[in-house]
C-alpha cells in the first residue's frame, strides 16, 4: 500500500491543510505546524488540535501518512554555541508540536556546517542536537531528509546520513527521508532502472531500508550532482518520469508517505492520480 500525497499549505490553521490533502485525493501529505520562516509561534491551541484530529479521522489520515516538515531556520549543526542552542529549542518546539497534533513523524534537514566546523564535527554536532531533543520529547521520530548539497548543507551523501544514524543514541526514534530531486542534485543517478537500482541498492548499503520512513518525489531542474537545489515537476526536468513510475512498483517504499513537493500546486491531483495509477 502506497501513501501518496503532496505538501500542502496549512493556511487558515493546520486542520485546513488535511481539508485540502482530500481535496487532491491524497493518501498522504506533509505540512508545516507553523510558519516555516519565523522562530516563534504562538503554541496550538486545544481547538486547534482538536479540528486537526477530528479532521484526520474524517479524511482517513494515520500518523503513518503524515509527514510534518520543521522550519527552514533550523540548523542542528550550526558551529556557533548560542545560535545551535536556539535551534535545538525550536527543534524541541517542532517535536512537541508534532506529539500534540497526535504524529509520530518530524522531517527535517541536518543542518550545515557554515566552513565553520569540518564535516564530521558537524555531523556528530547534529546527532547530539538529535540525541537532546529525543531525550526531551515523546512518541516523535526524528526523520533526516537527504539534502541536495546546497552551500555547506550537510547530509547529500548515503555515508552522511549512516554517521548521523550511527550517534544517535536511541535508534527506533530515528530515521530518513529520501528527496528524489536532492538525490539527484547530490549526484545519485535516477534517470533509468539500472540507475534507480544501483542507487537504492547504495542506499540499503549504507543506510539501510530499515530507517526510510518518507519520501519526497520530485523532478530536478538542476543537473546530476550539481548540488543545487531547484524542484520541477513529475517528468518535466532532468530526471524525468521513470523514477517515480518504478517506486510505485516497488514494495519497499509501502507504508510511507511519499510527498510531492513539485513546483506546480495546481497539477498536484494530476500527480497524484498519475502516481497512484502507475503502482499497478
Ligand atoms: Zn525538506
Ligand atoms: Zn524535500
Amino acid at each position: 500500500m502506497k501513501y501518496i500525497g503532496a505538501h500542502v499549505s496549512a493556511a487558515g490553521g493546520v486542520d485546513q491543510a488535511v481539508i485540502r490533502a482530500h481535496e487532491l485525493e491524497a493518501t498522504a501529505f506533509a505540512l508545516f505546524t507553523k510558519n516555516q520562516r519565523q522562530w516563534r509561534a504562538a503554541p496550538l491551541s486545544e481547538s486547534v488540535i482538536s479540528a486537526f484530529k477530528a479532521a484526520c479521522e474524517k479524511y482517513h489520515y494515520g500518523p503513518q501518512q503524515i509527514l510534518p516538515h520543521d522550519s527552514y531556520l533550523i540548523n542542528l549543526g550550526h558551529p556557533v554555541q548560542e545560535a545551535l542552542e536556539k535551534s535545538r529549542e525550536a527543534f524541541i518546539d517542532e517535536l512537541n508540536r508534532a506529539s500534540q497534533l497526535g504524529l509520530t513523524l518530524l522531517n527535517f534537514h541536518p543542518g550545515s556546517h557554515l566552513q565553520q566546523i569540518d564535516e564530521l564535527a558537524c555531523l556528530k554536532r547534529i546527532a547530539e542536537s538529535i540525541n537532546i531533543a529525543l531525550d526531551k520529547t515523546e512518541g516523535v521520530t526524528a526523520v533526516i531528509e537527504n539534502t541536495a548539497g546546497q552551500g555547506s548543507n550537510l547530509g547529500f551523501r548515503f555515508e552522511q546520513l549512516a554517521t548521523i544514524i550511527e550517534h544517535v543514541e536511541d535508534k527506533t526514534r530515528v530515521g530518513v527521508c529520501i528527496d528524489t530531486c536532492h538525490a539527484f542534485a547530490g549526484g545519485y543517478d535516477l534517470r533509468t532502472e539500472e540507475a534507480c537500482v544501483a542507487t537504492f541498492r547504495e542506499f540499503e548499503q549504507t543506510v539501510g531500508f530499515n530507517y526510510l520512513r518518507g519520501m519526497h518525489l520530485n523532478d530536478a531542474k538542476s543537473a546530476l550532482g550539481s548540488r543545487v537545489d531547484r524542484h520541477h515537476s513529475l517528468g518535466e526536468g532532468n530526471i524525468g518520469k521513470t523514477v517515480f513510475s518504478w517506486l510505485m512498483k516497488d514494495a519497499r517504499f509501502d507504508g510511507i508517505p511519499m510527498i510531492l513537493e513539485t513546483i506546480n500546486p495546481d497539477i498536484w491531483k494530476d500527480e497524484i492520480a498519475w502516481l497512484k495509477a502507475e503502482q499497478k
